[in-house]
């Protein structure tokens, strides 16, 4: 059985299924011309201070969410950020109507009048000018002396502050916010801080959201229809031990072989090198797939087409995959068996196969790579319209356990004809060599005690 990993994390938080999908009904309402630029308003009766007002009518949602959905598609390059302004929060309360206050840097006072200060020499006093006048002349409110002689008696330190609490003199006072909602005063690093944005459609990304937009999820729809389980950005560990992600990871097990599809999509501006080529390929690789799509537009570079096709890879444009989409009107689906399969005679097997759309050719002979030529119990191909999926199977029928070299002969057979889906029925049974081998060689391997003569 070609074997798979299972994904990372197969389960999408339906939420955040939701926010992909309000994301990308707003990138079509972008697409569509019907939003063009999303600048926030400002509105303190919100939530945060601003609104999107477009965005709320398009997505019928509020203040964060809004926000979320915004940042999803900014993440996907789908919108480009522009930074718009900065709110401050209350940490108390969250309000976003907060009022500087100006207060003493030595004992926080807001009691802080400004005015043209003055020292008197003699005594040192330092005040501002009102506390010297009396009578219509400067006389020192520590001392009593009058001041005459500015120089002499007296200077002036200039417009300043001094605080009637502490009688701090100082230039600068420091701020603090009063929120106007719960009254808390903060410190002026204490406030949380918001960037606030606008956001403008990218038109680079214009080709890739109008395939994501319509072929894609229609792709995924055909994958379903056929039976197969279909998952979107799957995270799947490869056998090196890292981490990959597959656009389009489509799985169908029918009881007798597991096919994996992994399908590609780069659908960029430019024309598609070789180096994503590569990607692609060395990541199906180490996950063990080999059946493998690649969904591009505009086109591949000659290199890369060579190349993909010298690995197998079925590249498909997005033309191409319309004419696919349109065309194949799948059969209703028969519903794929989940259970174990269980058969008594080939041609049981065979039938079996035929219902799960296999068409089949018992006892062909098939010219390899090596140009030897082989005979092959059963050659099931069927036909997906995007890919055609071709399975080799092998019957041995023998009095005792099957050994090694029959199945090692199968397998050399297969590999030479170049199919890599391998089904090995075994009467009446495989030695534990045998099967071994088998596992290791991803072959499917049916053990059974009898199988009656086909009718
Ligand atoms: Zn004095
Ligand atoms: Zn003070
Ligand atoms: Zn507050």
């Amino acid at each position: 059985m070609a074997e798979v990993n299972e994904p990372v994390n197969n389960t999408t938080p339906a939420t955040q299924i939701e926010q992909n999908e309000k994301a990308m009904r707003l990138g079509a309402e972008m697409l569509a011309g019907r939003i063009v630029d999303i600048r926030p308003e400002l509105d303190f009766t919100s939530e945060l201070g601003f609104i999107y007002p477009a965005v709320e009518q398009v997505l019928a949602v509020k203040g964060g969410e809004v926000v979320s959905t915004l940042e999803l598609l900014a993440d996907k390059g789908i919108v480009k950020r522009e930074f718009f302004d900065k709110f401050i929060h209350c940490p108390q309360c969250l309000s976003v109507v907060l009022r500087p206050s100006t207060r003493c840097p030595k004992c926080g006072s807001g009691n802080i009048p400004r005015g043209r200060v003055f020292e008197h020499f003699v005594c040192k006093y330092v005040g501002l000018e009102a506390e010297f006048i009396h009578k219509g002349r400067y006389i020192c409110p520590k001392c009593g002396q009058e001041l005459r002689t500015i120089g002499s008696d007296y200077r002036s330190l200039g417009m300043l502050r001094k605080c009637r609490d502490c009688d701090e003199v100082f230039n600068i006072p420091i701020i603090k916010w009063r929120c106007l909602k719960c009254s808390s005063l903060t410190a002026e690093d204490g406030v949380s801080e918001v960037n606030v944005y606008s956001y403008r459609f990218n038109e680079a990304k214009r080709g890739w959201l109008e395939f994501e937009l319509k072929p894609k999820s229609q792709l995924i729809e055909f994958l379903k229809k056929r039976g197969y389980e279909v998952k979107e950005n799957a995270e799947v560990k490869g056998r090196s031990g890292a981490k990959h992600s597959i656009d389009i990871l489509a799985t169908r097990d029918d009881g007798v072989i597991t096919c994996n599809i992994a399908i590609g999509i780069k659908v960029a501006g430019d024309e598609i090198g070789l180096g994503e080529i590569f990607n692609f390929d060395d990541i199906a690789y180490d996950i063990g797939i080999h059946d493998k799509i690649l969904v591009v537009a505009p086109a591949l570079g000659k290199e890369a087409e060579k190349y993909a096709s010298l690995q197998r890879i079925n590249v498909l444009g997005v033309k191409d995959l319309e004419t696919v989409l349109a065309g194949g009107v799948p059969k209703p689906s028969e519903g794929v068996k989940r259970e174990p399969f269980e058969f008594n005679s080939k041609s049981q097997f065979i039938e079996y196969l035929k219902q799960q759309d296999y068409e089949i050719e018992e006892n062909t002979e098939v010219t390899g790579r090596s140009g030897a030529e082989h005979s092959i119990d059963i050659l099931a191909t069927r036909d997906d319209a995007i890919i055609t999926h071709r399975v080799v199977v092998g019957i041995e029928l023998a009095e005792e356990a099957v050994g090694l070299e029959k199945v090692f002969d199968f397998d050399d057979k297969a590999y030479d004809i170049g199919i890599l889906a391998k089904v090995f029925i075994a009467v009446p049974g495989l030695t534990q060599e045998a099967r071994q081998f088998a596992q290791r060689q991803k072959i499917k391997v049916f053990e059974v005690n009898d199988l009656e003569p086909s009718s």
